[in-house]
């Protein structure tokens, strides 16, 4: 039996128009993704990472090739269909401090989405974001304050649980531990993986760290300079990279400061560990 992926991105490039000329960001961009499956992209910032989940969205227009989305082609929709699908597709973004409207209770920010498309009732909504909220780790409380009460961590748990609210089937996660204090990295990403086993739901992982792509992922493409350079099962590009550039990607050092290197690496191998533990007794 052949599965069909739940994403295919096939031959996609997306060319960027200037005040004076175009820019070609993505070219010849080719992967898919199969349900409940993680896939990661990493690459140095500027390779076209971010362009690749924008095109997904519709964020970016997609100038050649095509996506396809649950055997669907996304690559152009009108509004009204995006609209529709934005539901099955949500997003995670980099820097939690930006993500939430911080004029919105928190209520408003993880209800109106679902209450707008009449998806639930507004009582059936702030339920569920009680629910959601705990299943990220805050309190209910939460409901009814501003994101200005939170930490970038709470905030990404916060941006975490509205991309969960429509229960979604693909999840874009664009570096969405990058602005974190390295020891909250590790918890966002647990809470990725739990929501992950409980959800079976299926990511998109965009992150410049190896190491942070490798606790998630199976597998992973690696990009550069608007292509992608190699791919493959995520322990083998780790442990074997073909490509000098990957072995460049891994070679550097993440952090100049040995202090911050050292905890970060106490804080990964921690969570492998724990992360192992579940696995063993699952
Ligand atoms: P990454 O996420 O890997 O850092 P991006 O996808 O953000 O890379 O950017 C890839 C390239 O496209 C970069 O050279 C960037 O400057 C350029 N770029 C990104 N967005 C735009 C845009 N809206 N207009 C023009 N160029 C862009
Ligand atoms: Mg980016």
């Amino acid at each position: 039996m052949t599965v069909t992926p739940l994403l295919e991105v096939h031959d996609l490039e997306v060319t960027y128009k200037l005040t004076r000329g175009h820019f070609t960001a993505v070219q010849h961009i080719n992967f898919s993704v199969n349900e409940g499956e993680a896939l990661g992209i990493v690459g140095e910032s500027g390779s076209g990472k971010s362009t690749v989940g924008r095109a997904i969205l519709g964020l970016a227009e997609a100038t050649a090739g095509t996506i396809t989305f649950d055997g669907r082609d996304i690559t152009r929709l009108t509004r009204r269909e995006r609209q529709k699908i934005s539901q099955s597709i949500q997003v995670v973004f980099q820097d939690p401090r930006s993500s939430l409207n911080e004029a919105k209770k928190i209520r408003d920010i993880l209800t109106e989405p679902l209450v707008t498309n009449h998806q639930m009732s507004k009582a059936q909504a702030a339920e569920r974001a009680g629910v959601l909220l705990e299943r990220v780790g805050l309190d209910r409380a939460a409901l009814e304050k501003l994101p200005g009460n939170f930490s970038g961590g709470q905030r990404q748990r916060i941006a975490i649980a509205r991309a969960f609210m429509p229960s979604p089937r693909l999840v874009i996660c664009d570096e969405p531990v990058s602005a974190l204090d390295l020891s909250v990295q590790a918890h966002i990403m647990n809470l990725f993986l739990k929501e992950q086993e409980e959800t079976g739901v299926t990511y998109l992982f965009i992150a410049h760290d190896l190491a942070v792509v490798r606790v998630l992922c199976e597998r992973v493409v690696v990009m550069s300079a608007g292509r992608i350079v190699e791919s493959g099962v995520t322990e083998d590009v780790y442990t074997s990279p073909k490509e000098d550039y990957t072995k460049k990607l891994l070679a550097a050092v993440p952090h100049p400061d040995p202090v911050i290197q050292h905890e970060r690496r106490k804080a990964w191998i921690e969570l492998m560990n724990s992360q192992n533990a579940v696995l063993a007794t699952s």
